[in-house]
């Protein structure tokens, strides 16, 4: 059995529901295939319990894909940005930065969403969309290409015909590797930890990033939980530390937790279960093939720093969807897939490198590198000009 589409997009992760949501919403005939089912409730076995910044940029993305409206009640705003250097002898903060949005915009840096509640939010979504098919439990498992068309077998044995082919199936990308694109893998011997805590001194929307060896400890603001402030923490460190972290038991992981932390929010109530995510720096060598596009993580893979993961994946979206609309004809064909591949690639290899070069100095253990990163955050901070261009460049507006 052949089925035909506009657009087949493998992977219905967090990019590949909003691509599925923003082409289906543009009026595209969309199939969007995932072998996991998408968890919905935080509670539940298996649910992705990281929180994903949504920058200010990407607002305009999930207005035009029709998600707007329905994730703006649960969004938690990011007025400040907090970088807390604690390199010294002791685990106490002896540089503090503060980067607010209003020296540069009217509205906050962004928006934080646990990633369960957007997939909740976006699967509503594609239900109020005939033009929109989202299988889940079927996988992509064989591409053909030719030049006016592809043809990609899934595994239900069903074939798909379709014009283009967005691959979003994550960092090993099965679509990446049939379309021969290799990738630049980069390894820190580091894992994150990600779990939600309540804490008695609210967080006034600020996201506090705190350094001191082994990698960055960031608490990103969340909706208040049985009426306390309440935060989600991405605890960077060397990964066999960050793995037994898992098994510690909640008392001690939560002394633990709070003495990194700087006690900055107070004692730290863990309020979620525990999860652990390796961490590698990785992009394609091309982000186009034949009637194939790669976004998100089957395109670039960075540490979780400066909330650039997911807001470069819309960024992605965003571009493919205008040379879409723009040349509705010329859906997949080479000019549009090498303009894509054009448009995206100078800022995704930057960014992946300056991502790099931060995880590193905050990977510092020498107490000389731990030093220099201190008086470079007072260095950097001080000077108005740069620090209003750090901050337009963190949101992709440079
Ligand atoms: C700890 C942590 C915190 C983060 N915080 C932020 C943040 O604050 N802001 C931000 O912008 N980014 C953040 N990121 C990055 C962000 O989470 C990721 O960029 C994003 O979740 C990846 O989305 P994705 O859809 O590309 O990949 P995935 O979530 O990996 O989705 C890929 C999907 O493809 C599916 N798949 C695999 N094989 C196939 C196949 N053959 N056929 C069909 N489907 C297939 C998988 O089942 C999966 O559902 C963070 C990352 C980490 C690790």
């Amino acid at each position: 059995m052949t089925d035909t589409c506009d657009i087949l997009i493998s992977g219905g992760g967090i990019a590949g529901l909003t691509a599925a949501a923003a082409f289906g919403t543009a009026g595209f005939k969309v199939i969007c295939v995932d072998p996991t089912p998408p968890i919905t409730d935080g509670a539940a076995d298996g649910a992705d319990l990281r929180s994903t910044a949504m920058l200010q940029p990407a607002r305009e993305l999930l207005e035009r894909a029709g998600l707007w409206e329905a994730l703006a009640p649960h969004a938690a705003p990011l007025q400040v940005m907090r970088i807390i250097d604690a390199g010294g002898a002791e685990a106490t903060p002896r540089v503090t930065q503060e980067f607010d949005a209003s020296e540069i915009s009217e509205q906050p840096f962004g928006w934080n969403f646990p990633n369960w509640l957007l997939r909740r939010e976006m699967l509503a979504r594609l239900e109020q969309l005939d033009n929109i098919d989202f299988r889940a439990g079927v996988s992509t498992k064989q591409l053909f290409t030719r030049e006016g068309s592809a043809k990609v077998t899934l595994s239900d044995g069903v074939r798909v015909q379709t014009k283009l082919v967005i691959a979003a199936d994550g960092r090993g990308s099965p679509m990446r590797a049939a379309s021969g694109i290799g990738v630049h893998t980069q390894r820190y011997g580091q894992k994150a930890l990600v779990f939600a805590v309540t804490h008695p001194i609210p967080h006034e929307n600020v996201s506090t990033e705190i350094h001191r060896t082994g990698g960055p400890f960031t608490l990103v603001p969340l909706p208040d939980r049985d009426g306390k402030p309440c935060s989600a923490v991405v605890w960077m460190d060397d990964g066999r530390l960050a793995q037994n972290r898992m098994d510690v038991d909640v008392a001690a992981f939560e002394e633990e937790a709070s003495l990194r932390s700087c006690h900055h929010f107070g004692p730290l109530t863990l309020v979620s279960r525990r999860q652990v995510w390796p961490i590698i720096t990785q992009h394609a060598e091309r982000l186009n093939a034949e009637r194939v596009a790669l976004i998100a993580e089957a395109a670039h893979v960075m540490p979780p720093i400066g909330a650039q993961g997911l807001n470069m994946s819309l960024n992605d979206i965003a571009t493919l969807l205008d040379q879409a609309e723009a040349r509705p004809d010329g859906l997949g064909d080479a000019l549009m897939l090498e303009a894509y591949h054009k448009a995206r690639y100078g800022d995704i290899t930057l960014r992946v490198r300056g991502i790099d070069l931060l995880n590193r100095a905050s990977q510092a253990s020498s107490t000389l590198a731990r030093d220099a990163r201190a008086a470079g955050l007072g260095a950097l901070y001080s000077a108005a000009p740069v620090r209003k261009l750090l901050m337009q460049m963190g949101l992709g507006m440079r």
